[in-house]
């Protein structure tokens, strides 16, 4: 028989920590009480508490079954309602009762009601509360009460008071530097009180997160990731890489003279900040960043071509293949003139072609390889890969990043990474989680852009729209029309392009106008986007396949339909595919009727900015770092109780202290990190 579980083991309490650190999600202020006729003609968004002895209590059927009770003060009265109830609740409510209820006042058809507020039966003269009610998070089964009694009950094991010790005594702290974290209470009077707030507290602070009790917390939880992937850097630099310094710089240089165009300041910046890593003897591990369309191709190009010079293997990886083929489109000229070997791999190879391309990767015949997924494969293995650069990485998973290294001997040797991303990284989340990756950005474009003019116009002007686009192919230009996301149905997206592409085929009858989505076959899709590139399509209707990466100088107009249904990156993104050559662009974003208010003012942010990072930190307040990292990333290192727009000047003090402590007290880095993370250590390494 299985054995009964008890509720904390259900919420996965069984831990010391686990227990302690079960925090409150929020608080209940429980604490006052108003008349009835004072809750109902606030009529607030706000929950309010109120009491009254219930008069009526009948189940209705109209307009559908529901639990209707009515309860009253000396001079008011509530209707209270319920559309699924249990029977207990009837009896708890039934007249003659005493209640106290808890809820948001809306105006009902016969007067003021609350609609499934919380209630408590009492006795009319049973005090309030003194102090704020903590609510924890919890499952079904499991009530707020149980919890609040389990980790009562477990606060007081030894266990628990043993896991609070102080490990790193702040209050000796004499760098003026921490004097924040120098006054901050101690973890175990912090725990308490979170769990069991003082009357007296300050409720604000309390339910904003900035009180010094969870400052406490935050400081610790940081403290933890910090030292982590602070360690995880110190680790990094114990590895051996293939070291690249016998730099003769000919190859580089060679390149440079090929290239059309001599490299903006920025590009400068960037590739002696790579190649200054690639001449370390640990591997590389850096970020390329760059707004779309800022160059970050012939950086790549310029650290694959010093990796090559020095006798080794470079592997560009794309997370799809229209993205890789860009690639392979733009570095084939430039490196066969440079007499280097360029070996094609993708999973859609026909099985021979793949086996060629494997074997010369593997008897180190192809100096740059291609491709997507299909390079890190087990059966491929590169002879002596130097570099290893990957575009778009969060789109990969974080295994696939780990891959890089082979084995000398008994000695691994890992390769240089260079990962590249036209999606921002907003600074404060790229301190937090990004302490081990260096950061390069390419913060100015190619000169002779000109800004892209964004404008928002409602759906019903397509007619108009299209105009604009016959007036723009006139001119010999090309433009993009993106169809609408949608996203509970592949099919439904589908049918939407193809219609698309029907009725703009017949509006625009002469011009080319070509198709292109997702369930194309990958040769389909490249034969497309060939044509498009050669100009002999002039307008191509598509799905988000053209989000990265596209590149075609004379595309100068983009029409995103109902644009209310994209991110603020994915727009970002696609508008980035114009803009690219010498002519003034335009991306128009239409919307649909309906608009909320969040897709109202995400349209204006688009609309007025194109600073890849701006829109990047609006990002972030809208959607938290989760989802920016990435699924993969995200998960157990996410941090629970810091938020990194509120806390952002904690996470730099933090970040400064971990060093400090790493250099100074490594044991006690040591004991912190297993007190927090305890089997989450080797995970953050990742
Ligand atoms: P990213 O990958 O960062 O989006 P690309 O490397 O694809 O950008 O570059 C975008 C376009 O700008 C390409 O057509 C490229 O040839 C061109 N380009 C890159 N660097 C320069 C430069 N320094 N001056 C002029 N044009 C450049
Ligand atoms: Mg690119």
């Amino acid at each position: 028989m299985p054995e009964s579980k008890s509720p904390l083991s259900r919420l996965g309490l069984t831990s010391p920590a686990a227990l302690a650190l079960h925090l409150p999600i929020r608080y209940e202020d429980e604490t006052l009480l108003i008349s009835i006729d004072q809750a109902s003609r606030g009529l607030s968004q706000d929950a309010v508490q109120t009491q009254g002895k219930v008069i009526g209590c009948e189940v209705k059927f109209r307009p559908r079954r529901q639990l209707v009770v009515l309860i009253a003060d000396q001079d008011a009265e509530l209707t209270l309602r319920f559309l699924n109830f249990y029977p207990s609740q009837q009896k708890q409510m039934a007249v003659g009762n005493f209640l106290r209820v808890r809820g948001e006042v809306r105006q009902g058809f016969f007067g003021p009601e609350m609609v499934h507020p919380t209630v408590k039966q009492l006795l009319p003269d049973t005090p309030l509360p003194q102090q704020l009610t903590p609510i924890y998070s919890t499952i079904a089964g499991v009530g707020q009460i149980t919890v609040r009694k389990g980790i009562e009950k477990g606060l007081k094991e030894v266990s628990v008071k043993q896991f609070l010790k102080e490990i790193i005594p702040l209050s000796k702290i004499e760098n003026p530097k921490y004097t924040f974290l120098k006054e901050l209470p101690s973890l175990e009077e912090s725990i308490f009180t979170l769990h069991y707030p003082d009357p007296i507290i300050d409720k604000q602070s309390l339910i904003e997160r900035t009180h010094p009790a969870w400052r406490r917390v935050q400081f610790e939880e940081l403290l933890a990731q910090q030292l982590s992937l602070q360690r995880a850097h110190i680790e990094r630099q114990k590895r051996k890489s293939p070291q690249m310094s016998n730099q003769s710089g000919e190859l580089v240089n060679r390149l440079l003279n090929i290239l059309p165009f001599t490299l903006t300041k920025a590009q400068q910046k960037v590739w002696r900040e790579i190649a200054n890593d690639l001449e370390k003897s640990y591997p590389m591990n850096r970020l390329l960043q760059g707004d779309v369309g800022s160059g970050k191709t012939a950086v790549a190009a310029l650290a694959a071509a010093y990796a090559i010079d020095h006798g080794y293997q470079v592997a560009l990886m794309a997370p799809t293949e229209i993205l890789a083929e860009q690639h392979f489109r733009k570095f084939t000229p430039w490196f066969s003139e440079l007499g280097i070997e360029i070996c094609w791999l993708t999973g859609s190879l026909k099985a021979k072609e793949k086996r060629i391309a494997q074997e010369k990767i593997m008897n180190g015949q192809a100096q740059l390889a291609i491709g997507t997924h299909a390079l890190i494969q087990e059966n491929v293995e590169f002879k002596n890969l130097g570099l290893a650069i990957i575009d778009e990485q969060h789109r990969f998973g974080v295994r696939q990043r780990l891959q890089f290294h082979s084995q000398q001997g008994d000695e691994a040797i890992y390769a240089h990474q260079l990962m590249m991303s036209a999606t921002p990284i907003p600074r404060t989340l790229a301190m937090t989680y990004y302490a081990d990756l260096e950061i390069s950005v390419i913060d100015e474009l190619p000169p002779g852009r000109k800004p892209i003019l964004t404008k928002t116009l409602k759906d019903s002007r397509r007619p108009d729209v299209i105009q604009g686009i016959r007036a723009e192919l006139l001119q010999g230009r090309q433009a993009y029309w993106v169809c609408p996301l949608i996203e509970e149905s592949e099919v439904l997206q589908l049918q939407t392009v193809v219609d698309t592409h029907l009725v703009l085929k017949q509006e625009l009858t002469e011009f080319q106008v070509g198709m292109i989505h997702g369930k194309m076959s990958s040769e389909d899709k490249s034969a497309i986007m060939n044509e498009f590139k050669q100009g002999n399509i002039q307008l191509l209707v598509s799905t988000t396949v053209i989000e990265v990466g596209v590149d075609v100088p004379n595309a100068t107009l983009m029409v995103i339909e109902h644009a209310e249904r994209f991110g603020y990156s994915q727009i970002h993104q696609l508008r980035g595919r114009v803009g690219r050559g010498e002519a003034e662009s335009v991306c128009i974003l239409l919307y649909g009727e309906q608009l909320s208010l969040a897709a109202k003012e995400r349209l204006k942010v688009l609309r007025e900015n194109t600073d890849g990072f701006v829109i990047a930190e609006h990002d972030l307040s809208l959607r938290g770092p989760g989802e920016l990292l990435g699924a993969k990333q995200s998960g157990e290192s996410m941090l629970r109780f810091v938020d990194l727009q509120r806390d952002a000047w904690l996470v730099s003090l933090v970040k400064d202290f971990a060093h400090d402590i790493l250099n100074k007290s490594p044991q006690l880095a040591e004991l912190h990190l297993q007190r927090w993370l305890g089997s989450r250590v080797d995970y953050l390494k990742a």
